[in-house]
C-alpha cells in the first residue's frame, strides 16, 4: 500500500510533549490555515506516494529509542486506510500512537479510538464556531462543502473524544494569532466547547518566522507573553476546572 508521505522526523520531543517519538508527515490538508508553516505538504502531490514498507523499515532504525510515533501532516485522517494500516503496524511492535488533527473527520477518529489505535490526540480547534471567523482562519470552504458542515465535523470529533477519551491522552490546541484569533469572547467560546472534557488546552503561541500559507501574516507580530497569560486567566475565571498551558 501506498500513501502521500511528505516527511518523517525520527526523533521528536514537540509533538507529544516530553514524549520521544518519530512523527510520519501526512501530505494533503482539506483546511489552508493562513497562519499554516507547512504550505508545502498541503496538496496531495505525486512526489509524496511512499510505499508504507519504506516508512515502517526507517522507523524500524529508531525503534529502541523511541516511545511513540505520531501521525501529523497535513490532515493524516484524509488517508484513513494508510493511517489504519501504519497504527496498527506500529501498535503491534509496543509503540505508543498519537495524531495531530485538525478534527475534521470525525469519522475517522472514531474508527481509530473504536479499534484501540490511539494512545494520544492533539486536536485543533482553530477558532470558536462562527462562520466568519472560523472560514477566516481555515480558508477550508470549498464549492462542495460549506463551512457550517466542516465545523459540525469538528463538533462531532468533540463529541466522540467525550465518550472514548478515558485512555486517550487529550490536547486541545488554539493558535493566538493577534487580528485573526485573539479576542477573549472568542476564546470564551472555545473554552465552553471544551469545558468538561479530560484534556489540556494549549494556547500556542503564532509562529511568523517561516514561509506562512498567507504572506501577509507573515508581519503579524506574536502577541507577548503576558497577552497569552491574561487570556488564560480570563478563561480560567470562567471555566476554573480546565488545564490551561502556555506553549
Ligand atoms: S495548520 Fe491548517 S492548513 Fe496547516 S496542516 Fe494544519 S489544518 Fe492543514
Amino acid at each position: 500500500m501506498q500513501a502521500f508521505i511528505s516527511g518523517i522526523v525520527p526523533l521528536s520531543t514537540t509533538e507529544w510533549f516530553g514524549k520521544l517519538s518519530a512523527v510520519i508527515f501526512f501530505g494533503g490538508c482539506d483546511f489552508r490555515c493562513r497562519y499554516c508553516y507547512n504550505p508545502e505538504m498541503l496538496e496531495s502531490r505525486q512526489e509524496f506516494l511512499t510505499d508504507l514498507k519504506v516508512i515502517t523499515s526507517e522507523i524500524k532504525k529508531h525503534e529502541d529509542m523511541i516511545e511513540s510515533v505520531i501521525f501529523s501532516g497535513g490532515e493524516p485522517c484524509l488517508q484513513r486506510m494508510a493511517l489504519i494500516t501504519l497504527a496498527k503496524h506500529f501498535k503491534s511492535k509496543e509503540l505508543k500512537v498519537g495524531i495531530d488533527t485538525n478534527g475534521s473527520k470525525p469519522n475517522v477518529i472514531r474508527e481509530l479510538l473504536s479499534l484501540e489505535l490511539l494512545d494520544f490526540i492533539s486536536l485543533d480547534i482553530k477558532s470558536p464556531f462562527s462562520n466568519d471567523v472560523f472560514s477566516r482562519v481555515t480558508n477550508s470552504k470549498t464549492f462542495f462543502t460549506k463551512t457550517e458542515e466542516i465545523m459540525d465535523g469538528i463538533k462531532e470529533t468533540i463529541n466522540v473524544l467525550r465518550k472514548y477519551h478515558e485512555n486517550v491522552e487529550l490536547e486541545i490546541k488554539t493558535v493566538i494569532v493577534p487580528s485573526l484569533v485573539y479576542k477573549k469572547e472568542d476564546l470564551l467560546e472555545i473554552a465552553r466547547l471544551i469545558d468538561g472534557l479530560n484534556c489540556i488546552w494549549v494556547l500556542q503561541q503564532f509562529e511568523n518566522e517561516k514561509e506562512l500559507v498567507d504572506k501577509n501574516m507573515e508581519n503579524i507580530q506574536p502577541a507577548s507573553e503576558k497577552f497569552l497569560e491574561n487570556l488564560k486567566e480570563f478563561c480560567l475565571k470562567e471555566y476554573p476546572g480546565l488545564r490551561v498551558k502556555i506553549r
